[in-house]
């Protein structure tokens, strides 16, 4: 049987006790030529785009892939606590407010 836990919290989630959630945070790089130059018709996209990927390259770090894909197992209470604040923004002000 294969073992989860809550990659939030660390608690351990049954399969058959527990409902489990599984966030998927898909991150992908978007590339849009600016529109002031559309009247370049000669722009020689192909090379720029070669560049880009050049630049790519160089970094074997993971976090400059353009297109990165994350999986998380959540229990009822972290996916809850997620949805309401899914980027993490303002955790201080949560804090308070969860601390009632
Ligand atoms: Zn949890």
């Amino acid at each position: 049987m294969m073992h989860f836990s809550c990659d939030l919290c660390g608690k351990d989630l049954d399969p058959e006790a527990q409902t489990r959630y599984v966030v998927t945070i898909a991150v992908t790089q978007v590339f849009e030529p600016l529109c002031e130059d559309e009247a370049e018709d000669d722009r020689d996209y192909l090379q720029e785009i070669d560049q880009i990927l050049e630049r790519t390259d160089v970094h074997h770090d993971s976090s400059n892939e353009p297109h990165q894909e994350m999986r998380y197992d959540l229990c009822c209470d972290c996916r809850r606590r997620f949805l309401r604040n899914p980027l993490g923004r303002d955790s201080a002000k949560q804090l308070d407010f969860s601390q009632n």
